[in-house]
């Protein structure tokens, strides 16, 4: 089976060729441009191959509802040229085969639960920290939708006591994003994160940020696994300074195993490791099929 996997992100597009164990056979990534450049190349690569499918991981914020005259847009970014940009319906006037989409958290979010981290379990949480913050929905089975899609890189956090940055979010100056991703960082400190020691205190204030999300994360959806990407989370030393963080917000509240004495593997990096959004469109692709027998063969009936 050769399925088409597309992670559009609003740097750069992945497009890769896989199978239905999540293998990728092959890839080629571009920075994303205006869609009268990047388009085509998209379609160059796909062209030829015979691809059964394909899965569309897409940075957003996008249209996931089918009834919708603008379902399959990318609705209203400020990158030029992709607001109100018809991305699904160009695929599949080239490629006339079942598509899948959603956005690029919530795919990797997927691709976590069919062969990474969440295996086997009903939900989690997929959060990208890289230029934004994204959070991807993954519960009761499915991936969460509602009314447009999750946004949780957004929501409104405490301040950390010690920080006085004003936050950089063009919308709520101090969400998540506006506090924790990667330029939020190089702003307040004057530095690229890669280039701060792994002991500044810039990692306890991030790692404060990211804590109050996933506090907030885990008491209202109660996943059952909390994933963390993005080439920020590259700062290992991130990851126990957040789990702690989170033990104390919560203070024994929740009884569960995984936060009481198992945290170590509650909140982790991508099974998947850097292919986790390119291997959650895959199996975007790969349930888009399944979706399509299913619906035509309740047609018949
Ligand atoms: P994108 O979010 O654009 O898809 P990334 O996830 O790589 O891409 O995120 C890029 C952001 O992450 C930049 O702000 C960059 O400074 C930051 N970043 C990338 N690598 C590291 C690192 N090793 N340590 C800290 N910050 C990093
Ligand atoms: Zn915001």
């Amino acid at each position: 089976m050769r399925i088409g996997a597309i992670e559009a992100g609003g740097t750069k597009f992945i497009c890769g060729i896989g199978d239905e164990h999540g293998r990728i056979e092959d890839q080629i990534s571009f920075p994303t441009g205006h869609p009268d450049q990047t388009m085509p190349r998209v379609i160059e690569y796909f062209q030829g191959i015979g691809v059964e499918a394909i899965g569309i991981g897409s940075f957003g914020p996008i249209d996931l509802r089918p009834d919708s005259p603008a379902y399959g847009y990318i609705t209203t970014t400020p990158k030029p040229g992709w607001a109100n940009y018809d991305l699904l319906g160009n695929l599949k006037q080239a490629f006339p085969v079942p598509l899948g989409w959603d956005t690029d958290v919530n795919a990797a979010a997927y691709g976590e639960v069919k062969w990474g981290a969440a295996q086997n379990l009903s939900s989690c949480l997929y959060i990208t920290v890289g230029t934004g913050v994204g959070v991807g929905v993954y519960a009761e089975g499915r991936l969460v939708h509602g009314l447009v899609h999750p946004e949780g890189g957004h929501v409104p956090t405490r301040r950390h006591p010690e920080d006085h940055y004003s936050g950089r979010c063009p919308y709520h100056g101090d969400c998540l994003e506006g506090m924790a991703a990667g330029p939020a960082i190089e702003a307040r400190w004057g530095r690229k994160g890669h280039e701060l020691p792994a002991e500044h205190k810039a990692w306890e204030i991030e790692a404060f940020y990211i804590a109050e999300s996933l506090t907030q994360a885990v008491l209202l959806l109660s996943p059952e696994k909390i994933i963390l990407g993005g080439g920020v989370m590259q700062q290992s030393q991130l990851f126990p300074l957040i789990r702690e963080a989170v033990r104390r917000n919560l203070n024994d509240y929740v009884s569960a195993a995984a936060i009481l004495t198992q945290m170590e593997e509650y909140i982790v990096p991508p099974g998947l490791g850097q292919q986790a959004g390119l291997c959650g469109a895959l199996a975007l692709g790969l349930s888009a099929i399944h979706n399509q027998t299913s619906s035509s063969k309740s047609n018949l009936i």
